[in-house]
């Protein structure tokens, strides 16, 4: 969907939520741009207007931001936006610390931890939002991904990763993976990491497309600390189309756990 017919699909448009689009240059591979679009146009079927902000190293940090998603990425991906990182990490740990709403996917995520070292031996410092290290290894982890989370149910994706992440004692992962996929390192089940309001996971996919409940959590996060509440205004037409939406996203969770 594009932002034009987004927007027309909204009841009222005027109540705005700045989302960012972290890197989408360089870390946005296997349709991570797909979360964008999700969250975009399940915000115009809420009565929302996204104003977006698609950040790429180098560009000016917009005065608001309400969301932010960030995709996976080559380990080269990593090394060029890492610096620019850096400078934006205080930023976005105090973003982190106030309950921003984040969803970090694979390469993000891996930055969004201690340190990422690469298979080359390469260290990339993260930010370390999320207590967590990840070490790349010769083997990609790659194929499809089913995990279940106390809080989102059972959430599915797609995974290609060599880092293998090591949640610190005491950081919860997203879910745990119980047949389908390696998750985190292939080794003790867990499968991506919540810290505040900020999801790390290896889920491609995309994620949120296949993940509505994920979706509006990232959503009713960021209205609720803009607005006070989570307040969705939704038509006849948009109620039909969220009801589409959710039955598209039952058949690729049926289709995937089968
Ligand atoms: N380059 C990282 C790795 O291979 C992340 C890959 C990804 O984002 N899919 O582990």
């Amino acid at each position: 969907a594009t932002g034009a017919t987004a927007g027309t699909a909204a009841s009222g448009g005027s109540r705005p939520i700045d989302v960012m689009s972290l890197y989408p240059k360089d870390m946005n591979i296997y349709g991570d741009s797909g979360n964008v679009l999700t969250v975009r146009r399940r915000l115009a079927l809420y009565g929302y207007e996204s104003v977006m902000h698609y950040y790429n190293q180098g560009d000016e940090w917009p005065e608001r931001v309400d969301l932010i998603l960030g995709g996976g990425g080559q380990d080269t991906g990593q090394k060029k936006i890492i610096d620019d990182f850096f400078m934006r990490a205080d930023l976005i740990r105090s973003l982190a610390d106030e309950g921003v709403p984040m969803l970090m996917i694979c390469g993000m995520y891996q930055l969004f931890g201690e340190y990422f070292e690469t298979v080359d031996g390469t260290r990339l410092d993260g930010i370390g939002v999320i207590g967590a290290y990840t070490v790349g290894q010769d083997v990609r982890m790659i194929g499809n991904l089913v995990e279940r989370s106390d809080e989102f149910g059972d959430v599915i994706g797609y995974e290609n990763h060599s880092g293998q992440t090591f949640l610190r004692e005491g950081v919860s992962p997203l879910g745990r993976v119980e047949h389908d996929g390696r998750g985190n390192n292939g080794e003790d089940h867990t499968e991506g990491a919540r810290v505040n309001n900020v999801i790390g996971t290896y889920m491609h996919g995309s994620l949120l497309p296949k993940n509505p409940k994920i979706a509006d959590f990232l959503i009713r996060k960021a209205c609720e600390r803009r607005y006070g509440a989570f307040e969705p205004q939704v038509t006849d037409s948009a109620r039909g189309e969220l009801d589409r939406l959710e039955r598209f996203a039952v058949e690729a969770r049926r289709v995937a756990a089968a």
